[in-house]
């Protein structure tokens, strides 16, 4: 505690103090860090179900800094968000992604993950030139949009209508869209008629109670019924265990994600998957 003036005292815990600093010199870490190299991109599969066939992969960004080791993006993220930094980190994801999926299709062809799943916070929505400067980076990188699945939260499509315009535009240049981490934002299923998405990303926290008799197993099911009726896709997050992938697919999932069937990887270990998929 400080002495403030007039005698009172005020609680100024050091701890808070010392937390403040830390994210402080991270945030300035962090804008050093494309230049250095620190950052790459690990990709999640996302499979088929039953079988757990690759139908795409998500790229997740990793820090590995230089005294803290690997930063959890659910750690930097959130400050990159709040200082601004995540247009140029998010510009960095986009490029590395479509160069990565370009490459795949010129040397895997017909193998190579028919999509690649990019996270945009709202911040980038935001940014006025957003939707041209990706058709730019594909069209420069010889990649069909179809290829490309921008990954968006509630959230941030309705933070601003600049950012639902970005996301009409970009479905308009004929990327896929797709709802992250449905369920947990400040939802209204009126998105879902406004904002032209293809896939419901179906958050972890619901299918962590699929096999239990819980309201999450209720909303897991009745979320088949409303992706069908508008000809979208659900893809299952988080997906843990074979119960759970078992489960939902009797429900009607053909698309999951999770541990249960493979961890962010790098783009070689992607590589060695395919290769085993198709016995080679
Ligand atoms: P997200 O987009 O919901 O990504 C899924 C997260 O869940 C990833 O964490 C992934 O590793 C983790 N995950 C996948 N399957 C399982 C599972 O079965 N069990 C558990 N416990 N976790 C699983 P990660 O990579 O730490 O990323 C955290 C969040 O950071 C992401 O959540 C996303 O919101 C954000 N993020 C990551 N990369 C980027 C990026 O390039 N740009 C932006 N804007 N955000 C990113
Ligand atoms: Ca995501
Ligand atoms: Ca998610
Ligand atoms: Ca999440």
């Amino acid at each position: 505690a400080k002495a403030a003036g007039g005698g009172r005292w005020t609680w100024f815990d050091p701890i808070m103090d010392q937390i403040a600093d830390h994210d402080a010199q991270l945030a300035a870490d962090l804008r050093q860090a494309i230049n250095r190299d620190e950052l790459f991109l690990l990709y999640q599969p996302i499979v088929e179900l039953p079988h757990g066939r690759l139908a795409g992969v998500e790229a997740l960004v990793r820090w590995r800094h230089p005294e803290h080791g690997l930063v959890s993006p659910a750690e930097f993220i959130p400050l990159a968000e709040r200082n601004g930094y995540i247009v140029e980190l998010g510009r960095w994801v986009l490029e590395q992604a479509v160069h990565q999926a370009s490459r795949w299709e010129r040397g895997l062809g017909a193998d190579a993950p028919a999509k690649i799943s990019v996270n945009v916070s709202a911040r980038q929505l935001g940014e006025p030139g957003f939707p041209s400067e990706v058709a730019a980076l594909l069209s420069a990188a010889g990649l069909d949009p179809a290829r490309l699945t921008i990954e968006v939260t509630e959230t941030a499509v309705l933070s601003t209508g600049v950012a639902l315009d970005a996301v009409r535009a970009l479905a308009a240049l004929g990327l896929t869209i797709a709802l992250d981490d449905f369920g947990t934002g400040q939802s209204s299923l009126s998105l879902l008629v406004d904002c032209p998405v293809s896939w419901l990303k179906v958050d972890k926290s619901f299918v962590d109670g699929v096999t239990l008799d819980s309201p999450q197993a209720v909303i897991v099911d009745s979320l088949i019924g409303i992706t069908e009726g508008l000809r979208m896709q659900a893809v299952a997050e988080g997906v843990e265990t074979a119960e759970q992938a078992e489960r939902l697919h009797r429900a009607g999932y053909r698309f999951a994600q999770g541990y249960h069937f493979a961890r962010p990887m790098t783009d070689t270990d992607v590589e060695l998957q395919i290769a085993a998929q198709f016995d080679r």
